[in-house]
């Protein structure tokens, strides 16, 4: 199979750029040259190297909340290929990240940013669809090729994992979708949410927020947007779809437990 992929490899790797011209946002099992087993070992070894490059937030309070929201989120996911991970890591920017096999982090300027756990979940959404629809090893098999990815998952080239690592999920780095990658988490997102049980409307609030924070004072609501596609635009395409969906009625939300874990939070 590994040769015929490569033989195969520059008739696919067209393909997979046509096809992509239109994706159906609803599909998720698009085309990956990369196996679920690859990708849930490379994930493994990032999730190492991202661990060493960021601050992981130890206090179990934080970790059964996170987890909490995270486990909530799966209940509403189209198909879950990975054993699902989460955890905070101390950053000021407003982000959420999602590895390959699944991991996934959340910024502590994210918790402070939110106003309610509904809009920490929007985000978390959105980063966990990435990863449903296996996004980042098609991405990374693009922009690096697949016999590189391919040598990083049989290991013996750590200098390149851990570089790979920070250009892709470190502080200073940043992993870059493409549009219609976006807009399908988006669209994910929004599902998720809805099937999980949270109002999708908290992802309108909050992109909304962010969107006047950064025109207030540009550059300061950093990776998320600027690697994001036009917010307007956006929000646009989620209220659309959110118009579409049955109609719920959503009973007001208790935030205790997220305003007690944003306080501990605020003074880390
Ligand atoms: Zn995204």
């Amino acid at each position: 199979m590994k040769y015929l992929k490569r033989l195969l490899l520059p008739v696919l790797i067209s393909l997979s750029i046509i096809s992509g011209c239109a994706v159906d946002k609803s599909s998720v099992g698009g085309f990956n040259l990369i196996s679920v087993s690859e990708e849930q070992q490379l994930g493994d070894k990032f999730a190492v190297e991202v661990e060493k490059q960021h601050k992981v937030i130890r206090d179990p309070e934080v970790q059964a909340y996170i987890d909490g929201v995270g486990k909530r989120l799966l209940t509403g996911v189209r198909k879950q290929d990975f054993p699902f991970t989460f955890q905070v890591v101390q950053d000021e920017s407003v982000n959420a990240f999602a590895i390959p096999g699944g991991h996934t982090y959340v910024n502590t300027g994210l918790i402070k940013a939110a106003s309610s756990e509904t809009e920490l979940a929007a985000v978390m959404a959105h980063e966990m669809n990435h990863v449903v629809a296996r996004h980042s090893t098609r991405q990374m098999t693009q922009q690096y090729g697949y016999s590189l990815i391919v040598s990083l998952v049989l290991g013996g080239q750590s200098g390149e994992l851990s570089k790979l690592a920070a250009d892709l999920f470190g502080k200073a780095g940043g992993m870059y979708y493409s549009r219609e990658m976006e807009s399908q988490a988006d669209y994910l997102g929004v599902e998720t949410m809805y099937k999980a049980g949270y109002n999708p409307d908290g992802m309108v609030s909050f992109f909304k927020k962010l969107d006047a924070a950064e025109e207030r004072q540009p550059n300061t609501i950093a990776k998320y947007f600027s690697s994001h596609p036009e917010t307007i635009d956006r929000i646009k395409d989620i209220q659309k779809e959110i118009a579409q969906l049955p109609p719920k009625s959503w009973p007001p939300e208790s935030n205790s437990q997220f305003n007690r874990i944003k306080v501990k939070v605020q003074k880390l």
